[in-house]
């Protein structure tokens, strides 16, 4: 028989203090039903009656299939229960379970709270007793739990110890200002758990030290069975314990996976590289392409060695499956490639090409060449599949570009303000037929971006989804004879993202060479036909 460990997820609440993160109400409603489909078994919604949102979020029953939980305080200090207009709030929320934060040490309690180290045990009591008589089930975050602990162990321990007999599900204790490491995490857990059986003891940990994951399992082997933490580790500062690690952490290495289950199964595990990502796509985030398990690169292999030895067996240089996560494999092609990253891209894309087909050489000789140059083919994975398939021979070619002009001009506008404004023309030919396009825009990119997209034909309903989320500018060499090369993040209606590049002396230039290969390649991926 396995042990359960219940995941708690914090995203909603503790994640939304992360420094530019703004979810609306239906953000909150998507995010909590994807966590559900993970198979969390507690989302923290928000703290109702501290903002409008969270209010919202919890006015009216949400059908959620996971324990839907409200954060918020306890009674305030030398106020009854019921004449505390926040907690009456709070008990009202349409929430399944309440999670109550209270300070747990006693300096907080004297400077903080400014109230009596009793005063603050008896609120929290009475806020249990008053949720739990409102049926909700009911957590204590104990704040400053571990930092607490180490100045007074015996008061850190009553606080968690009167909760508990108060009646209070699950006891959390937090590492608050994140700076505790694994060691003493464990220490201190393993002492807590002698008072309060394990299965009643949570871990709430911050990323301050980089060891949030870490710590986190700390608490696990000390026998703690409750984990909160957020999806790809938000949070303010530093983050909060990330999810997107521990799950996977606890379901594939075999130290965890053969004494616990969580209520993530293997078939939801391999959702978790989407759910990463469309919470980075809520957020109109860029996705940590390092991200361990569900990062771009976390299964990126770029040296001709290494390819080949995973080609042969893919152990050899990958911890875990990369499908569990529902990730993929990526062979980088890089100035380091030799044949086989080559081939093994080309089969990834789908081109089946002979082994022995000289074309292959040409193409090595060409990337390597292109490299030389400046391009950088590892973070251009569509420029690459595009440059593959013309040396191939099969790419049609859609419409030319004759000529393009750009203007930057800095005037005053009519309201006497200086602005900035570009203006692009852009001839294109199609199948024979010379168009001309202008468009306006903030810089010279965008105003060639939408001069170019504002008529291409017969091609205009391909990229009507088309959008450009990420422009990354950089110079390779000093002096007169600098190279710039840019790199375009692309992205269609669906959320599929891919990269392109361009190199030139000029910037414009080796824009629109990258903007060129992004439209191109979204042509081929959608099966357009050459007009
Ligand atoms: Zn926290």
């Amino acid at each position: 028989m396995k042990e359960r460990l219940y995941l708690f997820d914090t995203t909603l609440r503790d994640g939304a203090q992360t420094n530019g993160v703004d979810f609306t109400l239906s953000d909150k409603l998507a995010i909590a039903g994807m966590l559900a489909g993970l198979g969390i078994d507690y989302i923290e919604g928000g703290y109702p009656g501290a903002n409008p949102l969270d209010t919202e979020l919890f006015g009216e029953p949400r059908d959620v299939d996971a324990t839907l939980t409200a954060f918020g305080m306890t009674r305030r200090p030398g106020r009854s229960a019921s004449n505390d207009p926040g907690l009456v709030t709070l008990l009202d929320a349409h929430a399944d379970a309440i999670c109550f934060v209270a300070k747990s040490w006693d300096y907080h309690v004297r400077v903080a709270l400014e109230t009596t180290l009793e005063e603050n045990l008896a609120a929290l009591r009475d806020s249990i007793r008053a949720a739990k008589a409102k049926g909700r089930e009911v957590l204590i975050d104990c704040e400053h739990f571990f930092d607490g602990y180490k100045a007074n162990a015996p008061y850190a321990l009553g606080c968690a110890k009167a909760a508990y007999g108060a009646g209070a599900r699950w006891i959390v204790l937090c590492d608050t200002n994140g700076g505790t490491l694994p060691e003493e995490i464990e220490q201190i857990v393993a002492e807590v758990v002698k008072h309060i059986p394990g299965d009643h003891v949570g871990i709430h940990v911050h990323n301050d030290t980089d060891n949030g994951v870490a710590n986190s399992l700390a608490a696990v082997r000390a026998g703690a069975r409750q984990i909160q933490g957020t999806l790809n580790g938000l949070g303010e500062r530093c983050g909060n314990a990330n999810l997107t690690s521990i799950i996977p952490t606890l379901m594939l290495k075999s130290d965890y996976a053969e004494r616990f289950e969580t209520g993530v199964t293997p078939e939801k595990l391999r959702t978790l590289t989407h759910a990463s990502r469309i919470l980075d796509e809520l957020l109109n985030r860029a996705p940590n392409r390092h991200a361990p398990y569900v990062g771009e690169s976390a299964f990126a292999h770029k040296g001709g060695i290494h390819v080949s030895a995973v080609q042969k067996d893919p152990r050899t240089y990958e911890h875990v499956p990369p499908e569990a996560v529902g990730n993929r494999r990526k062979l980088l092609v890089s100035d380091q490639a030799g044949r086989s990253n080559i081939l093994a891209e080309l089969d990834r894309i789908g081109i089946a090409v002979p082994k022995d087909d000289p074309r292959i050489a040409r193409l090595l000789d060409e990337v390597k060449e292109r490299e030389a140059a400046g391009y950088a083919y590892e973070a251009a994975d569509a420029s690459f599949e595009l440059l593959a398939r013309r040396m191939l021979g099969n790419v049609p070619q859609f419409f030319d570009v004759d000529s393009f002009r750009v203007t930057v001009e800095r005037r005053h506008n009519a309201l006497g303000d200086l602005v900035t404004v570009s203006e692009a023309t852009v001839k294109v030919r199609i199948d024979g037929q010379t168009m001309l396009s202008a468009g306006e825009g903030n810089g010279p990119v965008n105003a060639l971006d939408n001069a170019l997209r504002k008529d291409l034909g017969p091609y205009q309903s391909y990229i009507d989804d088309l959008e450009l989320v990420d422009y990354k500018v950089r110079i390779l060499t000093g002096g007169t004879d600098a190279v710039t090369r840019v790199l375009i993040e692309s992205r269609d209606g669906e959320g599929n993202r891919w990269y392109t590049i361009g190199v030139s002396p000029n910037i414009v230039d080796a824009s629109f060479e990258a903007l060129l290969d992004s439209i191109n390649y979204k042509l081929i991926r959608d099966g357009a036909t050459a007009a």
